[in-house]
């Protein structure tokens, strides 16, 4: 949506709070940088906590990496289990009853479904690899209680969907492994922020003054004062935090997607091959992706990228041959340094929290992390802690981007 509708009707798209057409100040407990999906995932939390809460955009919800195509919930394999992958295994147990319940509060689909998914074994190798995954799952995805398995299947099985030739030594399928889309949860999870809260679009943020409380902000919108401020930027994040702290722990990496006509699809597992994901989604399309470039001069979609996505998905997936491109997109990922996100209180800080760099997984785990924050907002324990290593300790320090990848 083009952000300058919303410098005109800002007053009438706010929500819960005291924003009147007189009363263009607000003080608040929280306030939130970027729309995406980590920024609305603690938003949404944190106004179930009954703070008061604004989201400031600089641009339109979804502008960022929340604003994709693909929306694979894939999870870590069951091997060298750690406590990252026990929380990424938690949050995609929890997702769905997350997503049902923001369906349900705001009328919106999320098009969450637990699809499953399904990786071709290209070698004996792999074959050994993923029986030894097979019969780790049965301690780490606990089959009995959650209902979810890691099965190899014999070559040939599910040929009307994958290749057989792709799959000569046979294939994994899994059932944990979910899809959503990206653009109808972000639109759900922003509903009931406007509805339930502050969202301002077409509104930057300049800076925080951590001892009056005072936001500053370029665009038309309200004078916000907040007891605390959570940076969620995506991978500009990176730039405000070296500002802030003087150290660089991250950066963009830009991925591009398409969808193609999927109808008649909207059934089949996700498939994970040689590093690309198809996702079938419940409109009939199909997603795939992503590609990965982490030089890049251009953010904008790279029509060369779309046809190599197309030729190698439809390599391993025939029932895509011929179907019509219906877009193509391209996002900037926001990649830690040491890969997992970034989530807590900055070094030196009093009042200014960040949760980034949710590089892969952000859809995922933006409902577990948001819940896990909140907690600690409110001096409260996490009933799923945060791994040590998504904790700012872990990233500032010894694990700084190297000084050549320094912009
Ligand atoms: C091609 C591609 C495919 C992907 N596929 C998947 C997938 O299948 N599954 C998955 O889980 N993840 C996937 N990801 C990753 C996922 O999209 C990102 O990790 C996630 O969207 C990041 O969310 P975020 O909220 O941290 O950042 P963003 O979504 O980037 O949101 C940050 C927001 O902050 C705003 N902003 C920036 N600066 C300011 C400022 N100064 N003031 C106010 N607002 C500001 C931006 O406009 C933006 O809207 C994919 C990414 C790409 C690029």
């Amino acid at each position: 949506m083009d952000p300058s509708a919303y410098r005109i009707f800002f007053i009438v798209t706010t929500g819960g709070s005291s924003l009147t057409t007189s009363s263009l100040s607000l003080s608040l407990d929280l306030v939130i940088v970027g729309a995406g999906v980590f920024g609305l995932s603690i938003a949404y939390r944190a106004l179930k906590a009954g703070m008061t809460v604004a989201v400031i955009e600089e641009q339109c919800v979804g502008a960022g990496a929340s604003g994709g195509l693909l929306g694979a919930l894939m999870p870590h394999m069951p091997a060298r289990w750690n406590p990252k992958k026990e929380f990424q295994f938690q949050s995609l147990l929890q997702l769905e009853t997350h997503a049902r319940e923001v369906e349900s509060e705001t009328g919106l689909a999320t098009g969450y479904r637990r699809c499953g998914r399904i990786l071709p074994l290209t070698s004996d190798d792999k074959l050994q690899h993923h029986t030894e995954r097979a019969e780790e799952s049965q301690i780490r995805w606990k089959p009995e209680e959650t209902g979810f398995s890691y099965v190899v299947e014999q070559a040939g099985s599910r040929a009307d969907w994958l290749d057989p030739a792709s799959a000569p030594f046979g294939l994994v399928h899994e059932t944990l492994a979910a899809r959503i889309s990206p653009r109808a949860y972000i639109a759900a999870l922003a509903s009931y922020v406007r509805m339930n809260g502050n969202l301002f679009e077409g509104l930057g943020f300049r800076g925080y003054d951590e001892r009056t409380g005072k936001v500053r902000t370029e665009g038309i919108g309200p004078t916000l004062t907040c007891e605390r401020l959570v940076l969620a930027n995506g991978y500009q994040a990176y730039d405000t935090l070296q500002d802030f702290t003087g150290q660089a722990i991250g950066r963009g990496e830009k991925g591009q997607a398409i969808l193609m006509d999927g109808r008649g699809l909207e059934d089949r597992p996700a498939i994970y091959c040689e590093g690309l994901y198809v996702v079938p989604h419940e409109d009939g399309t199909v997603a795939i992706g992503s590609t990965s470039d982490r030089d890049f001069q251009d953010a904008s979609v790279d029509p060369r990228r779309t046809e190599e996505l197309v030729s190698r998905a439809t390599a391993f997936c025939p029932s895509l041959k011929g179907r019509e491109i219906l877009t193509a997109w391209a996002g900037i990922r926001p990649r830690c340094n040491k890969r997992d996100p970034m989530i807590g209180l900055l070094p030196e800080h009093s009042r200014t929290f960040a949760a980034v760099g949710g590089f892969k997984i952000s859809f995922g785990i933006a409902h577990l992390v948001a819940r896990a924050l909140v907690s600690e907002l409110a001096g409260q324990t996490p009933e799923v802690p945060l791994p040590e290593t998504f904790r700012p300790d872990h990233h500032f320090g010894t694990n700084l981007l190297p000084a050549d990848q320094r912009e």
